[in-house]
């Protein structure tokens, strides 16, 4: 099928970065900064779609502060120049105001979007790639995934996992008519959920084959994020939540009086209404897997320029990004390859890719991957 060119952009793009969120705007925006033309950010929703689609209560983790004119880039920026924190006026924005601070920020940094574009599949063709879209197939250059992992929710291989509901399709907590309401997962999106149903009067019931509202690693993607903690500690105290850790729960069944939760130790619960899955999201690139390798742990193998192992001229941004056990996956952890990615595809067209100094100058392109060291002490 050949692209539907009422919709007016070109058919052939120099970079198709895929998916409008901060990974694919962020990047575009650096390849607009070395005036690459033809640099599409191409996205199936709106701008920020997957904030859109969180649960209305849900706020970002990491704080929004304006410190840019000092170096210290706001934590939630996909750029040096621009802060959720001093655009929003908010230090924890919920999605759908941080889908606006995307969407002026995309119009700010002049980048190319088209909305309502689903790339499908992607195959490699002479000099590039052949997009299959839900508008036609398109060809490209180098191709950038910026897809994210929320549209990708897991259920972790749960066998009834089908008679509850992740968390990733909750569009507000006021939908759950259950007065007591359990939550399989206890890492920071079951916490995020019992705190969501508990502030609208829920009695909550985490259960977790662990605890890992008790694990103390220094690395914020590993253990629950400052934020959470709080609101945990605070919460506990006036509200109904109950942390069970050591539930490996195995099986969910359906009853005639509800859903019955099994544990491997032999333990049940039966729960009125469908649990709450907080168990995870993974593989957001698994649409395009066959051009990916992947460790043992399903991590993507990337070259030292987040380019894929196993086809040159696609390259991965984002929350699935890891490098020697480090995970990129927190906004003002992911930023910091944009520009390092932008150089491969720059050089390669033998674009100058002086101007990318600034965001040295700003903390903003970390390249030597050594430097994410785990052994400082932050006590
Ligand atoms: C509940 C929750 C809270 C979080 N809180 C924080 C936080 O406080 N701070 C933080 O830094 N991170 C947080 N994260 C992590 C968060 O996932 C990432 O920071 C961020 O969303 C990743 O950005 P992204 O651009 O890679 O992906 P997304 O924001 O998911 O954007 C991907 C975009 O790609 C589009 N897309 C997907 N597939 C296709 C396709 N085939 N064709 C076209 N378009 C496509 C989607 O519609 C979407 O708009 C949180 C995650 C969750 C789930």
């Amino acid at each position: 099928m050949t692209f539907d060119s009422d919709i007016g952009f070109p058919d052939h793009l120099r970079v198709a970065v895929v998916g409008a969120g901060p990974a694919g705007l962020g990047v575009a925006r650096v390849l607009r900064d070395l005036a690459i033309p033809d640099v599409w950010v191409l996205e199936r929703g709106q701008i920020g779609q997957s904030f859109r689609d969180w649960p209305e209560e849900t706020r970002l983790l990491t704080p929004s502060f304006p410190g840019n004119v000092f170096g210290l880039t706001d934590l939630n920026a996909i750029s040096f120049d621009s802060s959720p924190g001093w655009s929003l006026r908010s230090e924890h924005p919920s999605g759908r105001s941080y889908a606006r601070y995307l969407e002026q920020a995309a119009d700010m940094f002049g980048v190319n979007v088209q909305c309502g574009i689903d790339v499908l599949a992607i195959d490699h063709i002479d000099n590039g790639f052949a997009l299959q879209t839900s508008r036609g197939e398109l060809t490209a250059d180098f191709v950038i995934w910026a897809c994210g992992h929320f549209g990708a929710p897991t259920d972790a291989g749960l066998p009834g996992a089908e008679l509850g509901r992740h968390y990733g399709t909750v569009s507000s907590w006021d939908d759950i008519e259950e007065d007591e309401v359990y939550v399989i997962g206890g890492y920071e999106s079951g916490i995020d959920a019992a705190i969501g149903l508990a502030q609208k009067g829920k009695e909550v019931i985490v259960l977790d084959s662990g605890a890992p509202w008790l694990i103390g690693d220094k690395d914020p993607s590993r253990s629950l994020s400052p934020y959470t903690q709080q609101r945990l500690d605070t919460f506990r105290k006036c509200l109904s939540i109950t942390l069970l850790p050591d539930a490996d729960v195995i099986a969910l069944e359906r009853e005639d009086n509800g859903i019955h939760i099994l544990a491997s130790d032999g333990r049940s619960w039966l729960s009125d209404g469908p649990p709450v899955l907080a168990t995870g999201f993974v593989g957001g690139t698994k649409r395009v897997s066959e051009w990916f390798d992947y460790a043992d742990d399903g991590v993507p193998l990337l070259t030292a320029q987040d380019e894929s192992t196993a086809m040159p001229g696609l390259f991965l941004v984002g929350p699935e990004v890891s490098h020697q056990g480090h995970l990129f996956c927190f906004i003002y952890k992911f930023r910091q390859r944009f520009a390092v990615v932008a150089r491969a595809i720059a050089a390669r067209m033998g674009v100058d890719t002086e101007v990318l100094e600034i965001y040295y100058d700003n903390n903003m392109f970390l390249d030597d991957l050594t430097c994410c060291d785990d052994d400082k002490c932050l006590c």
